[in-house]
């Protein structure tokens, strides 16, 4: 079931027009620590996995953790387990396209740090399934994970459940440059006259499925190889217990009527979100390209 979140303090495509095209449809996951099942949609939790596919490892030469006894020096030697990072079913998120005869998404992830990697960090890989297909062929529940010392544990998210709900957002960092220096005196009127600025109206920076990469710092749109500009499937970042998008039943109760911006209440504070620390606030982006056959993807990262 979708969560039901505080209407906005304005309207920003209604005061500030400019906005209206640039509206993206986007899925907020809303991930809060549980104990899913293979069945359901997640994050952290635990995959629908055929028994006849070996689970996939990371093997490239000098991946590390920090805190295992150095810097870079510091590398794992072999091939180490990936993490499940997040687990979607179509009928958990309708709004999300789906290549034909497939209806499960499934992100991993090698949870070290890579620095041979130009993107940074984590190494994700993104498999499309059909349910129904994978469960014919046989389930696997023992599946490796990474031992102490062979995983950075900010990278690997806690096992949670998911709300998928549709809204809708504008760009914060993608707003292009001369529209932002043309708006900006508006944009400033509004920030005096509603005591936020408008990014936090806008844009959503947490975990989500399409719509505008919850970008920290600069964007970085990628290209495919053959020259397509890809589309932003995934967001996976911090997730804040507070603000725009937080939803009304995990609002500290007392305020009447429910303030948009209230904080979270003190015993839902410990359940939200993967508890991921990717940089210093940062987050990472995953990207697909809908226009070549084989749907290549990408990602980008930053701290
Ligand atoms: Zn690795
Ligand atoms: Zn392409």
């Amino acid at each position: 079931m979708p969560r039901e979140i505080p209407l906005p303090p304005y309207d920003i495509a209604e005061l500030v027009p400019e906005f209206a095209n640039l509206a993206r449809d986007t899925v907020l996951l809303y991930p809060r620590s549980g104990e899913p099942g293979v069945h359901h949609s997640s994050m952290g939790g635990p995959l629908l996995w055929p028994a006849d596919e070996p689970w996939p490892y990371c093997a490239q030469p000098g991946h590390w953790a920090f805190g295992t006894g150095g810097g870079s020096g510091a590398s794992k030697p072999g091939a180490v387990p990936l993490v499940p990072v997040i687990q979607l079913f179509a009928r958990d998120v309708p709004w999300l396209e789906f290549p034909p005869g497939k209806d499960v998404v499934q992100l991993l992830w090698c949870a070290l740090i890579h620095d041979n990697d130009p993107a940074g960090a984590v190494l994700p890989k993104l498999y499309w399934r059909s349910e129904a297909e994978t469960v014919a062929a046989g389930l696997t529940y023992d599946v490796p994970a990474p031992r102490a010392g062979e995983y950075e544990e900010d990278f690997v998210p806690r096992p949670c459940t998911v709300c998928p709900t549709p809204v809708v957002e504008y760009p914060g960092y993608d707003l292009p440059d001369g529209l932002l220096t043309e708006l900006r005196p508006r944009l400033e009127a509004l920030e005096d006259r509603f005591g936020c600025h408008y990014t936090e109206v806008a844009s959503a920076l947490q975990n989500k499925v399409g719509g505008y990469p919850a970008w920290n710092q600069r964007p970085n749109w990628p290209h495919c190889e053959q020259g397509h500009r890809m589309e932003h499937l995934f967001s996976v970042t911090g997730e804040p217990a507070y603000g725009r998008w937080l939803p009304l039943d995990d609002h500290e109760p007392g305020t009447t009527p429910p303030k948009w911006d209230a904080p979270a209440a003190p015993d839902v504070l410990e359940s939200i979100g993967p508890d991921l620390e990717i940089g210093d606030a940062g987050g990472m982006y995953v990207f697909l390209c809908r226009q070549c056959p084989d749907l290549p993807y990408t990602h980008r990262y930053d701290c």
